[in-house]
């Protein structure tokens, strides 16, 4: 049998940073559902605030539920350190607050998950951080965009949600050239189907709420990196903002984690189906979706994605009335913002998700009132199709 840092990543995703409990064997990694710990002496306690001796302290410092899980995601990341966190907000806010001080500059994916558009409104309207979104499919634009103050180049590869790619290798070129950290969300994909660290990118952070939660069941958040990052990070912006994920969530993440190859491939089957559904059908304008030989940048997707992930947007003639139509009818989809789940999901980006761009910016990144989102789920494809069917039959 292969060594087990030698395992293939299916195999990893079970195996990887969980041994059994030295203390009583227990296969499962236990819930260390405590907020402190004992320490043996009051020489040892001061020993472990020193950073001298390992050990835990207090569980906002670590855990080592959460800490199993951090491995894990190091080790499918090919990072050397991961943190988790209490969403995927707070994991993307954590890492940019520790890159960036006053005067520099963010520069961005021109779309970008909602709410991470709305944390660089926040830096830069009460700390002065500047940023500015660009096509980050184009290395003319990102050169013209890069600035001196540039400190970190941050990348959405799909974006969500007309899954715009960026070259991961071309844009941690460009930023090599300027002492400027890529940070990559790799919420869309995961690990199993892309790895932005080996094409280049600094720190890799994630929605865990999503594919890798895989059931809708818990909100987390993972930062992957550099030990030196990680670990300033996780004496800063983790320990004293203390947005920590609680031991129950790690665990839940864990178990997810053992089944995410088999569910994403599933996923991504179901999606390609769906794509090419819809594609052909009469009522579609466009569909967005990587894994389609006609989007225009399927050929940046076969290079960079093992598969093509399972979001994906579509417009449909008619505009948001015969949308509204089409997300009231579906009966097995259901209506709700979030992706990943192994249920189909169905939204609207530019009522729901994108609400908080305006309507400006939002058309700029391709989201027009007629858009909808599916996150197409691991249900059978043809139950899937069959509820589609019947809702765009709706669509007027
Ligand atoms: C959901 C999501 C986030 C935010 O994650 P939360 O866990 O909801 O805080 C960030 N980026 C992307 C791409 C997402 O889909």
């Amino acid at each position: 049998m292969a060594k087990k840092e030698n395992l293939r990543f299916s195999s990893r995703l079970i195996h990887d940073g969980s041994s059994p409990d030295p203390v009583t064997g227990a296969h499962a990694t236990p819930i260390y559902q405590t907020s402190t710990f004992v320490f043996p002496s009051a020489e040892a306690g001061g020993s472990r605030f020193a950073g001298e001796e390992d050990g835990y302290i207090y569980t906002r410092l670590g855990n080592p539920t959460t800490r199993a899980l951090e491995e894990k995601m190091a080790a499918l990341e090919k990072g050397d350190a991961a943190l988790a966190f209490s969403s995927g907000m707070a994991a993307i806010s954590a890492v940019l607050i520790n890159l960036v001080k006053s005067g520099d500059h963010i520069l961005c994916s021109k779309t970008l998950y909602g709410c991470t558009y709305g944390l660089l409104q926040l830096l830069n309207q009460k700390f002065n951080v500047e940023y500015s979104l660009v096509d980050m499919s184009d290395r003319e634009q990102i050169e013209k965009a890069v600035q001196p103050n540039t400190r970190v180049i941050y990348v959405e590869s799909p974006t969500n949600p007309t899954m715009e790619l960026a070259d991961l290798e071309m844009v941690a070129e460009i930023a090599g050239k300027q002492d400027a950290r890529v940070v990559v969300d790799n919420t869309f994909m995961t690990p199993y189907l892309q790895r932005p660290l080996e094409l280049g990118a600094d720190i890799v952070v994630h929605s865990a709420t999503k594919y890798i939660g895989g059931h809708g069941d818990v909100v987390a958040g993972i930062a992957v990196g550099p030990q030196d990052i990680i670990d300033e990070i996780r004496v800063t912006t983790q320990k004293d903002v203390g947005g920590i994920l609680g031991p129950f969530e790690a665990f839940l993440l864990i178990r997810g984690l053992k089944t995410l190859a088999v569910r994403m491939d599933r996923h991504c089957e179901n999606a390609q189906e769906v794509a090419q559904y819809l594609a052909g059908h009469p009522r579609v304008k466009n569909v967005y979706y990587p894994g389609l030989p006609d989007f225009p940048q399927h050929d940046l997707a076969r290079k960079q994605m093992d598969q093509f992930g399972a979001v994906l947007s579509f417009e449909i003639e008619g505009g948001l009335e015969a949308g509204k139509n089409v997300m009231n009818h579906v009966k097995m989809a259901r209506l709700a913002v979030s992706l990943g789940d192994v249920d189909t999901l169905i939204q609207h980006p530019a009522s729901m998700t994108h609400s908080i761009v305006p309507r400006e910016e939002r058309e700029k990144m391709g989201i027009t009132d007629g858009l909808i989102r599916l996150s197409v789920g691991i249900e059978d494809i043809r139950d899937i199709i069959e509820d589609l069917e019947q809702a765009l039959s709706y669509a007027g």
